[in-house]
């Protein structure tokens, strides 16, 4: 094996520039258009039934994509109990992981039309996840042969969130089962449906059931649950700071005291741009960076800082483009922006745009519409980050000026929030990328393009303080986590 991270080719992904690609896709998910899927718990001794739960598409309240079966913490401490570690060779474990990854490709029509319709994903969003959850898979395998020495640390609970619900769904599980370990896969509350075809694909792939249980049910039942099960000897988590804060703190109370916990949460990320940026590109990246996915990823730009003189300049460009941004199914191919993932989150981004209209501080709201749960996108006004209360996690992008030479007090003042995962920067000139490279404490940091998107193997992803424990997903640190710690023998 390799003894570096190994060199490796990402998966083609699909051209969606190729009109002849375009129509066999289109016609690879036309047959799931009216589908429907059913979820339950899936563990080593059969499937598990559970309070079944309808699951509507954020974008069509019409539109029933399936039904979950929801576990309780029975069910956890079911799993739990006949979790088994995944005892093959590594060659084999990374075999298997390797044919899941061709599953998902073949599985492609099935994967988008899940992707649209119980998680909102537009078809860009969807073929990237897509690519990224196979890439994942494969990364993984590699690093298990890589490092093929290592023992594994037990159970790992994986907790995935809904908007990923494929790609960091996968990645969570095939990096712990890389390393051997038995995972008990906990899909996120509105995105269940995705997580089950994931599993299903993983096992026909050659995982065995024991190692793989998927436990689709409550955040606040089953993942706590998951828990205070003494068996779990690690959880992978991503979601909101929150509430990964609250996981640490169950389980220093429950669980053993070296118990794994990799965290991966949210951020108060920002874009700076300097006069020297060039404006058309800034405008382009600011757009992608805040509003793709609409704004629902935690790498998402949260605010905007630009340099006073050529503010002006930039915000009228910017609102611009705003209005060209077209809301509506995301199943269609000409829609830009889908919809929140639940009716509770839109109508919180509602409150929080009127609130800052009534302080006078809206600059601009997008003219899109579309069905569903759509927000259409707001820039606000604020004098810094440190007026920033929250991470909002939709397409709301704060804005703030600096003065000539006040770089490095913007870069303090992001760094003192806390958070720290990515940081986009917009500057002609080398020596501020490599001042603000120096200073910035982010995970990833992004010079003159946009500020989401980690390509797996390539651009690690992860952050530091609130925004998360590392290992950087994807990256040469993230599999040797999911071993067990070598024990350092005392003298005595
Ligand atoms: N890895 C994703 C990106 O680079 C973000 C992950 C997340 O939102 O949790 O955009």
């Amino acid at each position: 094996p390799a003894e570096i991270f190994a060199p490796r080719r990402n998966s083609r992904g699909w051209e969606l520039n190729d009109v002849g690609e375009l129509a066999a896709l289109d016609k690879a998910r036309a047959p799931w258009r009216k589908a429907t899927w059913t979820a339950r718990a899936v563990l080593t001794d059969g499937l598990a039934e559970g309070d079944a739960r309808k699951v509507i598409s954020p974008s069509d309240p019409s539109d029933i994509v399936g039904t979950v079966h929801e576990g309780d913490a029975g069910t956890a401490a079911r799993a739990a109990g006949l979790a088994e570690i995944w005892d093959a060779p590594p060659s084999e474990r990374a075999a298997a992981l390797r044919r899941a990854a061709d599953l998902y490709e073949e599985a492609h029509g099935e994967v988008f039309a899940l992707l649209s319709r119980e998680a909102g994903k537009t078809l860009p969003d969807a073929v990237a996840e897509l690519r990224e959850a196979v890439d994942f898979l494969r990364c993984y395998a590699d690093e298990a042969e890589r490092l093929s020495g290592d023992a594994p640390r037990g159970v790992i609970a994986a907790i995935s969130p809904w908007n990923f619900p494929l790609a960091i769904f996968t990645g969570q599980i095939a990096a712990a089962l890389a390393a051997g370990n038995a995972v008990i896969a906990k899909p996120a509350d509105p995105t269940p449906l995705i997580g089950a075809l994931g599993v299903r694909l993983m096992h026909r792939a050659g995982v065995p059931r024991s190692a793989l249980q998927f436990l689709p049910g409550r955040g606040r039942v089953v993942g706590e649950a998951l828990t205070e099960c003494s068996r779990v000897a690690g959880l992978a988590f991503t979601g909101s700071t929150g509430t990964a804060l609250a996981i640490h703190r169950r389980m220093a109370e429950h669980l053993d005291p070296h118990a794994l916990l990799v965290a991966e949460t949210g951020g108060l990320n920002a874009m700076i741009v300097d006069s020297t940026a060039l404006p058309e590109q800034a405008v382009r990246d600011a757009i992608a960076s805040a509003f793709q996915s609409a704004g629902q990823r935690c790498s998402a730009a949260r605010i905007l800082y630009v340099q006073e003189d050529v503010a002006e300049d930039l915000l009228k460009m910017l609102k611009g483009a705003m209005d060209e941004l077209s809301g509506g199914d995301p199943w269609d191919r000409a829609t830009d922006l889908g919809p929140i993932i639940t009716e509770t989150a839109c109508k919180h981004f509602e409150d929080y745009a009127r609130r800052a209209e009534a302080e006078g501080r809206l600059i601009h709201r997008a003219s899109s519409t579309g069905s569903g749960n759509h927000f259409a996108p707001v820039l606000i006004r604020v004098a810094g980050i440190a007026d920033m209360a929250e991470e909002v996690f939709g397409p709301v992008l704060h804005v703030a000026t600096f003065p000539a030479g006040g770089l490095d007090a913007v870069v303090d003042a992001v760094n003192a929030r806390g958070f720290g995962l990515t940081m986009g920067l917009h500057s002609r000139i080398e020596a501020v990328a490599r001042r603000v490279e120096a200073r910035a404490r982010v995970g990833n940091l992004y010079v003159n393009r946009n500020q989401i998107g980690a390509i797996v193997g390539s651009q690690p992803f992860g952050g530091e303080g609130l925004s998360g424990t590392g290992p950087k997903a994807g990256g040469p640190a993230y599999l040797p986590r999911f071993h067990a710690p070598e024990r350092v023998q005392s003298a005595e």
